[in-house]
C-alpha cells in the first residue's frame, strides 16, 4: 500500500488549515464552535485496520472517548475522525491529470467537515438509511464545491469533473 511521505503530510496539514478557515466562515461559526465539535485527521499510517477502505479517498468516523481532564474524568465525549486513505487519493492523483494532490485534498478536508458541521449535533449521518445517505452526500458534495468554488473558481471547475468518492 502506498503511504503518503513528510511532504504530503505536510500538504495535508496545511490544507486542514485552509479548509478549516473556509468552512468556519461558511457556516458563520462560533470560535467556541470547535471546542464542541472535536475533530482529528489520520493519515492512512496511522489508522487502524478497521479505519481503511478501498471505496473512498476518505471517510468520516465518529468515537466516544473519555475526557482527559481531570474536571471531566468520567465524562464521554464525541471526537470525529478523519481517516485519509493515502494509497486511494495517490492513486487517484496518478490516473486523473485533471487533478493534483492539492486541489483533492483540500475538497476531502473540506467535504469531511461538512459533514461534521451538518452533523455536530445530531449524528443522523450514523445512523441513516442508504437512500438517505446518498442524499447528504451529494448535499455535501455541492456545498463542499461551492465553498471552493469561491476561494478558487479554477479548483472548483476542475473537480466538478472528477468523481470523488468521500464518505
Ligand atoms: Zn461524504
Amino acid at each position: 500500500m502506498k503511504y503518503f511521505q513528510e511532504q504530503e503530510i505536510e500538504l495535508v496539514e496545511y490544507y486542514e488549515k485552509v479548509a478549516h478557515e473556509l468552512v468556519h466562515n461558511y457556516f458563520k461559526l462560533s470560535n467556541s464552535y470547535w471546542q464542541k465539535h472535536i475533530y482529528e485527521i489520520v493519515t492512512l499510517r496511522n489508522l487502524e485496520n478497521i479505519e481503511i477502505t478501498n471505496h473512498a479517498l476518505a471517510q468520516i468516523l465518529k468515537y466516544n472517548r473519555p475526557l482527559y481532564t481531570k474536571k471531566f474524568a468520567n465524562q464521554l465525549d464525541t471526537i470525529f475522525r478523519i481517516c485519509i486513505q493515502d494509497h486511494m487519493i495517490l492513486d487517484t492523483v496518478d490516473i486523473n491529470k485533471e487533478i493534483t494532490l492539492k486541489s483533492l485534498l483540500l475538497y476531502i478536508i473540506t467535504h469531511e467537515l461538512v459533514h461534521l458541521v451538518r452533523f455536530g449535533n445530531f449524528m443522523e449521518l450514523f445512523e441513516t438509511p442508504a437512500a438517505k445517505r446518498e442524499k447528504e452526500e451529494k448535499a455535501v458534495h455541492e456545498i463542499s464545491l461551492n465553498i471552493i468554488s469561491k476561494f478558487d473558481s479554477d479548483i472548483g471547475q476542475r473537480l466538478e469533473k472528477c468523481y470523488l468518492p468521500v464518505c
